[in-house]
């Protein structure tokens, strides 16, 4: 934000009481403006009255280009808040997916799904492929789009939300953790499969599905066909009542290819030592640059 020089010094906004006349009138504009929280209109006043005066722009247009600065800010505002509340381990988008890598990959039906009406209609994703296709990315980048259009939403791992829900229960919190997890819009769940989950686990994971089932939108991404899904979950009655919620109004995502990881490695031919490296932390070496990009 940037400071209004002022030549006279004002007296301190802290203590001038709300709705006073006393005080030069930017003082207390700037007090109210705080108080109504507009800050951009706080910002900007001064500098769009002087454009508007150099352009010879009547009051009534002044004031709308001022309110809608502060509009425009304040959805960026709103935006950016739901992001950090989403909780991404990155901020990916479609921008910088490279469709031709992953050919079974429906690029058309990834679009649409951006588009977010599948929360609307509270139904869900499922992507499914060998490690490094990209699942994360296109879950990352849906989880974006939601953000951008508005609604809420939390991305965690199975076993991350696994954990978080045992830790709840032991502190006698999971009712709320459960409210919570119900009421987000579009709920992300990486990464199922790759841990098997404890009997317990299993349960309170198939609770939040069962209690997400037609009321709020779930992308799961599992490196493992539904047919190995038991493998993680334990019980077979267990995973086919999951499945049942979870597939009824469903786009399935089929991610089966190279891994991105790899071909970026290898193809950028750099010494062996740095590929290793890159392994694990999920992050992508740039074969043009050499530019290492964190996942
Ligand atoms: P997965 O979750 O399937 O294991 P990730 O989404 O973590 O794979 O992808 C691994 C890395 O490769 C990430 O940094 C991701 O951004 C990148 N990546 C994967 N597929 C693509 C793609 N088609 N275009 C651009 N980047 C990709
Ligand atoms: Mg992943």
């Amino acid at each position: 934000m940037t400071a209004t020089k002022k030549t006279d010094k004002p007296p301190a906004v802290d203590t001038m009481p709300s709705g006073t006349t006393s005080g030069t009138p930017q003082v207390l504009l700037a007090h109210h403006l705080k108080q109504l929280k507009l800050p951009t209109v706080l910002r900007e006043y001064d500098k769009v009255a002087r454009e508007c005066a150099r352009d010879g722009v009547d009051h009534p247009r002044y004031l709308l280009r001022l309110i809608e600065l502060e509009l425009i800010d304040r959805e960026r505002r709103v935006v950016e808040r739901r992001i950090r509340q989403a909780r991404f381990p990155a901020v990916k988008s479609l921008d910088t997916f490279d469709f031709t890598a992953i050919p079974s990959l429906n690029k058309m039906l990834v679009l649409e799904l951006a588009r977010c009406e599948y929360i609307l209609r509270h139904d869900n994703i499922i992507a499914l492929g060998n490690s490094g296709t990209g699942k994360t990315h296109i879950g990352l980048s849906l989880g974006l789009a939601a953000c951008q259009k508005g609604f809420s939403v939390a991305f965690t791992t199975a076993a991350g939300l696994v954990h978080q829900l045992m830790e709840a229960r032991d502190e006698r919190r999971l009712l709320k953790l459960q409210r919570d997890l119900q009421a987000v819009k579009l709920l992300i769940v990486d990464e199922l499969g790759y841990v098997p989950l404890s009997p317990t686990g299993a349960e309170l994971l198939f609770e939040i599905f069962s209690q997400r089932y037609e009321r709020g939108s779930t992308i799961v991404t599992s490196n493992l066909p539904f047919e190995d899904w038991t493998s993680v979950l334990g019980s077979e009655r267990l995973t086919g009542a999951l499945l049942d919620r979870l597939t009824h109004h469903v786009s399935i995502l089929t991610m089966n290819g190279d891994s991105y990881r790899l071909k970026q490695s290898t193809g950028n031919r750099r010494p062996e030592a740095t590929a290793e490296q890159n392994q694990g932390t999920g992050d992508t070496v740039d074969p043009d640059t050499g530019e290492i990009t964190e996942a």
